[in-house]
């Protein structure tokens, strides 16, 4: 009998990435936890960013869906739709954009996809700012967005993209530089870029590169963007598919950490909103909402039973101030990652908010990407029952930590003490 890896490679696309030598197949899950086929259990520090946004198997979104799924799944356009416009007015009054509209989605991918068709016909403009190292989603839309080739397999696309600086900040002739002068320059390059190009609909970027390994720009960088795109019109579209909902501890979306940057004129997210449903959504002002002229629906975007896991998943991150509990523990963790890295040589920067947490591993002493460290590192971890992530635009060596946003503290210790383990086999 072949193995389900041989079966899934017999009939799944080359790339379709799967992690591990030995990939996992993952049966169910608990809280922080979850379990493979064989029985043996894992803390589960990558879920969280995945899809898993509060907890496995959290019973009160279990139970709001086996509710929904017993009263009727029905297409989420043509006849009102209660829990669509419930989850809709929650997510208005959060997102800190002026009389705004929601329109549901079934990924990140088609949100930003959406949120392109809004921003290019607002202005009537096929031309994009996109930030180098960004991820964006896998259409043929957002792959032309996306300034990470390493997952953008077309450059075919109808959109005009131009990329801009500001995302990574760790290599190059910008690694030694003050918060004060890296923003400067991305400003000054932004405005170079501006003087000879006309007519830009918007810029799209992720308040903190999530595929690209979890990046942090100085704060105010988005603020000092937007007065330049303000003077031309430009549209900012802040994609919050992995910043969104707390995850960042001292703010509910990403794009606070600009604060004087303002609501972005589009928001967008995904991921973990539905607790593993699939729900994604953009968000705009009614003016750039309604700039549309034909009609466009979304069969399963918006579908009662997703809306009814945002809506008891929302309740639940709320009324448990998982922000603040990503804020707490993930200030605790961030400390005790930076502890086991101290005096690993192949660990370039330990960087991150909240539950969102990277390790940029390169050849030591050096800027040099070492993927071949971050698999290493990946591997033992899984064999000590830890799972993590990894990311980042140079051949994917951060390794990256997004845990289900109701970690515990005793959670963080252990993970912590695992990576250590894996990082000392380095
Ligand atoms: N935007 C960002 C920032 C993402 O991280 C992702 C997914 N990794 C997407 C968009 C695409 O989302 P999806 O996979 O749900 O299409």
């Amino acid at each position: 009998m072949s193995s389900l890896h041989d079966r899934h490679k017999a009939v799944i696309p080359d790339w379709v990435a799967l992690y591990y030598r030995d990939p996992i197949e993952i049966t169910h899950g608990e809280g922080r936890h979850v379990w493979d086929a064989e029985g043996r259990r894992y803390l589960d520090f990558f879920g969280g960013i995945l899809t898993t946004m509060t907890a496995h198997a959290l019973p009160e979104v279990t139970k709001a869906v086996a509710e929904q799924a017993g009263r009727i799944i029905h297409s989420s356009t043509l006849y009102l739709n209660r829990p669509m416009v419930e989850l809709a007015e929650r997510i208005a009054a959060l997102s800190g954009i002026p009389d705004a509209r929601v329109f549901f989605t079934t990924s990140g991918t088609e949100a930003n996809d959406a949120a392109l068709l809004l921003a290019t016909a607002y202005r009537r403009s096929n031309q994009i700012l996109a930030m180098r190292n960004s991820y964006h989603g896998r259409s043929f839309s957002t792959v032309g967005i996306t300034g990470n080739r390493a997952w953008s397999p077309t450059g075919l696309s109808p959109l005009q993209t131009l990329y801009v600086h500001g995302g990574v900040r760790t290599r190059g002739p910008y690694a030694q530089y003050t918060d004060e002068r890296f923003t400067e320059a991305c400003v000054a390059d932004l405005e170079d870029l501006l003087g000879h190009t006309r007519d830009v609909a918007a810029l799209i970027a992720e308040p903190i590169q999530g595929v690209g390994g979890f990046t942090s720009p100085p704060d105010g960088l988005y603020a000092a963007f937007r007065r330049v795109l303000d003077r031309h019109g430009i549209l900012w579209i802040s994609d919050e598919v992995q910043t969104g909902w707390g995850r960042t501890g001292d703010n509910f979306w990403g794009w606070q950490a600009h604060g004087q940057a303002g609501p972005p004129d589009i928001l967008t997210f995904a991921k973990g909103i539905g607790n593993g449903m699939s729900v994604g959504g953009v968000v705009a002002r009614a003016e750039v909402m309604n700039c549309l002229d034909a009609n466009s629906i979304s069969t399963f975007g918006g579908s009662p039973i997703t809306m009814a896991a945002g809506l008891a998943n929302l309740a639940y991150l709320l009324d448990h101030d998982l922000q603040g509990n990503a804020r707490r523990v993930g200030g605790l963790l961030i400390e005790r990652v930076r502890a086991a890295c101290a005096g690993v040589a192949a660990v370039r920067e330990v960087r991150g908010r909240g539950l969102m947490i990277g390790i940029e591993l390169t050849e030591p002493g050096t800027e040099r990407a070492n993927p071949d460290a971050a698999g290493a590192v990946l591997e033992a971890a899984r064999e000590n029952g830890l799972l993590i992530g990894k990311g980042g635009g140079h051949n994917t060596s951060t390794l990256r930590i997004a845990p289900p946003l109701s970690l515990t503290v005793a959670e963080a210790e252990e993970g912590a003490a695992i990576l250590e383990q894996a990082l000392a086999a380095l």
